[in-house]
């Protein structure tokens, strides 16, 4: 490794394997001068990169890749606010057990906490909660290096502009070097998971919304069948838990659609029965071990958050779909919902949305996302998650964001040379050129 922290060129892969990159140089700064020298003077586009757990090609690039892992955790905490500055190219899987250190926690996670702080905020990364927003809206403040170099503290108070684009920017506008998160006390989540008929999934689901502090549910594609989590807050003592089994269970789902081939009414049958018997979980833990699962089985995955309104009627239709002429298809379909924010990229800026998130196995093609599932969700007046898969550009996203004219032009005016833009970013910005 170079004085500045660079690595030789090696290969770069994200975490399901579809994007792939041969960046000239990998720099994992130690401090604010290396990260400076690689944002200005190494070879570019220069992109940033957390766990590298987005589908799309977000962190791509045969420029320069920094990675942050090695710039600490948890920098300080203000108790009194329930506030933490914490470096925010780390983990939140390591950020949870620091911060419970100081009797404090993410007031919401999502499925996962493989993911850097940053690399979650920037794609607006959601859990499930009509009253819990995405982890974005938890952010106070940030301190951001752009491409010149400047490190800027921004915040509602401090460059408003900056802030309201920089909390969703898909590392466009600089790269995120701390950041400030409202944090709540630690707590306790009661877990309880059961199975149930779709038809009772999707008529029961808006009331317990209104009702459970988290709820979502996983519809098992040629079953009739789904599994609905719910968490509330319980001060009651820590239960044991037993192993947990999701890849298995994910991989006795692949096993049946290979065994029953095209036969889809014995699959049925197969995965009826096996419902029946279904023993749910029902344990008490800490908050963020039950938030965050493990997901081992490589998939692939499109999600698009729609208006509260619409997105039951368009996931039948996902369903009907995937069922009439998808039957390699195996994986559970996944629906939450989020709470609305006032942030210009994000897909709940306009008020609470639902959440239908469609999964390949990692092998297997999935091009059915863009020939069949997109429209749908796109009629439905969808926006995508920004980490996940989506054919959408700059045409089309500016329709969908009331604010993307305004988020290009703060882009502009802190990356004025595009150093950060790759021809996939240029797309999204409507940037010309192809470099
Ligand atoms: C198994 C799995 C489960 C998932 N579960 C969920 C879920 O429950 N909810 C959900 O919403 N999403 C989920 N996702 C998607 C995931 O949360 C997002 O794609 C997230 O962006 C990944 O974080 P990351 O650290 O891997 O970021 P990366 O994929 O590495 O980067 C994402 C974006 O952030 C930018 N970025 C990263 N670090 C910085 C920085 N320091 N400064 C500026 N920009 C930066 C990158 O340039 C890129 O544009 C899941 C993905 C996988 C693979």
């Amino acid at each position: 490794m170079g004085a500045d922290g660079h690595d030789k060129k090696k290969g770069w892969s994200n975490w399901s394997g579809n994007q792939t990159a041969e960046p000239q140089h990998i720099a994992r700064p130690r401090d604010m001068d290396d990260l400076k020298a690689a944002i200005t003077r190494a070879a570019g586009p220069v992109r940033v990169v957390g766990a590298g757990h987005s589908f799309t090609p977000l962190a791509a690039t045969d420029g320069t890749l920094i990675k942050l892992d090695g710039m600490g955790l948890v920098h300080s905490v203000d108790q009194t606010a329930k506030r933490a500055w914490v470096n925010a190219g780390a983990r939140l899987k390591y950020l949870s057990p620091e911060l419970e250190r100081y009797g404090l926690a993410f007031r919401n996670l999502g499925d996962i906490n493989e993911q850097s702080l940053a690399g979650a905020i920037s794609t607006a990364t959601h859990g499930t909660g009509a009253g819990l927003s995405c982890l974005s809206a938890e952010v106070t403040a940030l301190k951001l290096m752009t491409a010149s170099g400047e490190l800027l503290t921004i915040s509602r108070e401090r460059d408003s502009d900056a802030f309201d684009a920089a909390r969703v920017s898909l590392g466009a506008l600089g790269v995120i070097v701390e950041a400030e998160v409202q944090l709540v006390d630690s707590y306790r989540l009661h877990r309880l998971t059961w199975a149930e008929p779709l038809d009772a999934l999707i008529g029961h689901a808006q009331s317990r919304w209104k009702t459970r502090r988290n709820y979502e549910f996983f519809y098992i594609p040629f079953s009739g069948y789904g599994i609905s989590i719910a968490h509330e807050e319980t001060k009651n003592k820590p239960t044991p838990r037993p192993p947990q089994d999701d890849d298995e269970a994910v991989l006795g789902l692949k096993r049946a659609r290979d065994y029953a081939e095209d036969d889809v009414a014995g699959r049925r049958e197969f995965l009826k029965a096996a419902f029946e018997s279904f023993e749910g979980e029902d344990v008490i833990g800490n908050s963020w071990q039950l938030l965050a699962s493990q997901r081992n089985v490589r998939f692939n995955e499109m999600e698009y958050h729609l208006p509260v309104k619409k997105g039951l009627s368009a996931l039948s239709d996902v369903i009907a779909i995937i069922e009439k002429k998808h039957p390699d298809v195996f994986f559970p379909i996944e629906v939450r919902r989020t709470g609305g924010d006032d942030i210009w990229l994000s897909p709940f800026n306009d008020g609470g949305r639902i959440s239908i998130a469609v999964h390949a196995y990692h092998e297997d093609s999935y091009d059915f996302f863009f020939s069949d599932i997109e429209p749908i969700l796109r009629k439905a007046g969808g926006r995508p998650h920004w980490g996940k898969l989506h054919s959408l550009d700059y045409r089309s996203l500016s329709d969908l964001y009331p604010e993307f004219v305004t988020f290009s032009k703060v882009r502009n005016r802190l990356d004025p040379e595009g150093r950060f833009l790759t021809p996939y970013l240029k797309t999204l910005f409507g940037v010309k050129g192809t470099r």
